[in-house]
């Protein structure tokens, strides 16, 4: 392994720290919890690592508080896919669900694609749909 792999992996190492640190701290003080999410973004962008899936959906892209359904987060599942919005800055992050041959979803386009857009919005397929 070389040298720079080794960082890669001791920086994964203290992101997955400062996240469960943060999701301590969240609870009592919410700005602190933010500041190690903050931090572990940096580290995330100084490493160029890639987060697992669990790690991404753990806190707000845009504001960097940490997820936790119900206290900084609402959660719903709606047309194959997670919606989480953030409680404190608004964003939305969409989460598809795995896509499944026969899904039985309205929202599927013909190549078995979920639909990148709610319905009545055009979709990337290029038409309306219901
Ligand atoms: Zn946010």
């Amino acid at each position: 392994m070389d040298l720079k792999e080794s960082h890669k992996m001791i920086a994964v190492e203290r992101i997955e720290r400062l996240l469960s640190l943060a999701e301590r701290k969240l609870g009592e003080n919410q700005d602190l919890a933010r500041r190690y999410v903050e931090l572990a973004w940096k580290l995330k962008l100084r490493y160029r690592v890639r987060l697992s899936p669990e790690l991404k959906r753990k806190f707000c892209r845009k504001c960097k508080i940490l997820w936790k359904p119900g206290v900084s987060c609402r959660v719903r599942i709606r047309s194959g896919r997670v919606t989480i919005i953030c409680l404190r800055c608004g964003h939305i992050t969409r989460i598809p669900l795995r896509p499944k041959k026969n899904l039985g979803f309205k929202n599927v386009n013909k190549l078995g694609m979920e639909h990148e857009r709610d319905a009545g919005e055009r979709c990337t397929c290029g038409q309306a749909h219901r």
